[in-house]
């Protein structure tokens, strides 16, 4: 089977190492920052940032509306902690003028794990996700507090003051987690989503 084009929102965070995690799961990785880049992909990762000023650049850079046609056409889509905020349906300790892309249907609280625990690492199970536990890096993590009927939670934090956070879901072709996969070199993460791609 010919490798999937992904795109990686190419506005802010880790977009070279989501771009080398796509090309180790068999996937052609291209950054996206304009309208016609997003007609060239099969699915899009959102990455990690500053959730409020990545949807001001969403603005600034032309791409709400295209972005949000193509999601409503079910292009899969998988947002890492901003990128969670930024497709979630309900955002709480945000911005008012902040907009999101309202495809998951899920509640997120921007910022939850507070400040003694702000950034941490744990390992974490998550469903569909083989091999062992996936090591997850949170920085300045939204967890999700609702998820809609229609989503499957795939990981909640294992124990501390956060213990049953969910912090992993997935509605239909949309994947999206509270912590950034991209970091440790780990791309069963990436695995998951260039399958729902494939399958899309
Ligand atoms: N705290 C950021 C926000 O609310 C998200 C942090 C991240 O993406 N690492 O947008």
């Amino acid at each position: 089977m010919t490798a999937p084009t992904i795109g990686v929102l190419a506005l802010q965070g880790d977009v070279r190492e989501h771009l080398a995690a796509l090309e180790s799961s068999g996937a052609h990785g291209i950054t996206v920052r304009r309208p016609a880049e997003l007609a060239q992909i099969d699915g899009l990762i959102i990455p990690g940032g500053e959730s409020t000023t990545m949807s001001n650049l969403l603005g600034v850079f032309d791409l709400l509306d295209p972005l949000r046609a193509r999601l409503a056409e079910g292009m899969p889509a998988y947002g890492s902690c901003a990128g969670m905020i930024l497709l979630a349906s309900e955002i709480l300790d945000t911005k008012p003028d902040a907009r999101h892309l309202d495809c998951l249907d899920i509640t997120v609280r921007r910022n939850a794990f507070g400040r003694q625990v702000d950034s941490f690492e744990t390992d974490l199970d998550v469903i569909d996700i083989d091999g062992g536990p996936v090591r997850a890096v949170f920085i300045r993590a939204p967890w999700v507090e609702r998820v809609g009927d229609r989503v499957e939670v795939l990981a909640t934090v294992p124990h501390g003051p956060a213990a049953g956070r969910v912090v992993a879901v997935r509605q239909n072709s949309v994947l999206a987690t509270s912590f950034h996969p991209e970091v440790t070199g780990d791309d069963r993460v990436h695995r998951l989503f260039v399958d729902m791609v494939r399958r899309s």
